[in-house]
């Protein structure tokens, strides 16, 4: 049977090549991320249409996510690309200066953050390892200096962070409308927003695209609206690497329970993100630790799995992947498919396509059918049934390419193209043909296929069949 749990995973220099994106396709990558805050826009066309080829020399569907940086802080370059920097060492930071830094000048692009500080505010450097504390902003020079109180090594153009709201940068920076607009002339099938703070950041964008959003959850802000925000997206990310940063870290994993949580009661598909296999990025094994951190992650009920420097700088990205397989393969064995099904998904009492997605999963079991047809739209539909977490394999049938591939972040959903119908009886034998044509389904199986009257109207999904093929 097919994995329930989808794998995201990043591309970056470890794994641009065709051959590898093959591997990595043919290991089960679902989702192949690009991560717009490097590279240029001529590197992520080439890498988009390289997943493509590899997608479809492998017979294996392959969204496309496009990560946006949003109001990310970084430092520039540094001379010999690395400083050591010791408790008690000062910092200027050049603020608006795009200069070569040391250990004792950085510069940081954005001359907002003059007014974002004070003294006695805290920053972090080198993923939140090497801690600062602001001692004086110089308005006149544009520069903050600021005290090493924790020490460590720090990498050229690091991420800086600096809890608080932070209101003084945009929410959705320019250059992440440049970013988007790229996207889609590249052809992305869903776009990530960074470092959201409210649910009018991703009405924001949404007024510029008719991509699917991901809202990354990665500010305090963010863990305290969540609800919001996760209504106002299609999909949330649990973006765990500035979580740990802006929140104390012994935090993250309740946030993450409770996002993912948040998520099933709302019928959003979810990304866990960031160091699930780290140490995969230089070995080929990963610790029991980062196994059982995969296999939690999927019994809090995410829909993917993400790996980021594993496969995009690591030495094993196939590895990774083809061990993320196995990981959820194994773990969905002993998922609580029975207390997911009933109680996962808050029913929205108005909606009959709830009702219908509840009721066909709970036919499934009763029934022992074989698999759940859903002939879709938008997406929604599947969706909806995915949201209810099936035992068995969910089948959606669109007549849109891209909404075949956004189900590649679904939980349990293989995505198909199904030609238009308008005649509902036409509609359900077609998608029985289809995905015994396919070889997902032999005849003689039992499978439950949903419809609406009128067919062919997107949200209007309001019945099932259970059918013999
Ligand atoms: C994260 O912070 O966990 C994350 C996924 O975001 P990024 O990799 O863009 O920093």
């Amino acid at each position: 049977m097919d994995r329930h749990t989808k794998i995201v995973a990043t591309i970056g220099p470890a794994s641009r090549d065709p051959q590898t994106l093959e591997r990595m396709v043919a290991a089960g990558m679902d989702v192949a991320r690009l991560n717009f805050s490097h590279g240029t826009a001529e590197q992520h066309a080439e890498t988009a249409q390289r997943v493509r080829t590899a997608s479809g020399r492998v017979g294996r569907a392959v969204a496309i996510l496009q990560d946006l940086p949003g109001p990310k802080l970084r430092i520039g370059a540094l001379v010999g690309d690395h400083v050591d920097l010791k408790p008690g060492d000062h910092v200027v930071f050049a603020c608006g200066d795009d200069g070569l830094g040391d250990a004792a000048r950085m510069s940081v692009a954005r001359p907002e953050l003059m007014s974002a500080l004070k003294p006695g505010d805290v920053m972090y450097l080198a993923d939140g390892s090497v801690r600062l504390r602001v001692r004086s902003v110089r308005t006149e020079t544009l520069e903050i200096e600021a005290e090493v109180e924790a020490g460590g090594s720090v990498a050229s153009r690091q991420g800086l962070n600096i809890p608080g709201p932070l209101t003084e940068l945009a929410a959705v920076p320019e250059e992440d409308l440049v970013h988007l607009a790229v996207g889609e002339k590249i052809g992305v099938d869903m776009v990530a927003l960074s470092f959201v703070r409210s649910p009018d950041d991703i009405a924001f964008v949404r007024a510029h695209t008719r991509l699917p959003l991901i809202a990354k959850i990665e500010k305090p802000q963010a863990v305290d609206r969540a609800e919001e925000i996760i209504r106002a997206a299609d999909c949330v990310m649990v973006a765990r690497g500035d979580l740990g940063i802006e929140l104390p870290i012994e935090r993250v994993p309740i946030v993450q329970k409770e996002l993912l949580a948040t998520a099933g009661r709302l019928a959003r598909p979810s990304i866990t993100a960031t160091q699930m296999l780290d140490s995969m990025v230089a070995s080929t094994r990963p610790t029991r630790a980062e196994v059982a951190d995969v296999a939690n992650a999927i019994l809090d009920g995410t829909d993917a799995i993400m790996l980021s420097q594993e496969t995009a700088i690591g030495a094993y990205p196939v590895e990774a992947i083809a061990m993320m397989d196995a990981i959820a393969r194994e773990t969905e064995r002993a998922a609580p498919y029975r207390r997911w099904n009933e109680h996962r998904v808050h029913r929205d009492a108005r909606d009959p396509s709830y009702t219908v997605a509840y009721s066909v999963c709970m036919a499934a079991r009763e029934l022992e059918l074989d698999a759940i047809v859903v002939p879709t739209l938008s997406g929604r539909s599947a969706r909806l049934v995915s949201a209810h977490r099936p035992t068995v394999p969910i089948y959606a049938l669109s007549p849109g390419r891209e909404t075949v591939r956004r189900c590649g972040l679904m939980w349990g959903v293989r995505g198909e193209f199904l030609r238009k119908h308008r005649v509902t009886e036409e509609l359900l034998l077609d998608a029985c043909r289809r995905v015994v044509d396919l070889g997902w389904c032999r005849r003689g199986m039992r499978v439950a296929v949903t419809a609406g009257l009128p067919s062919g109207v997107p949200g209007s999904t309001s019945l099932f069949q259970v059918q013999e093929l």
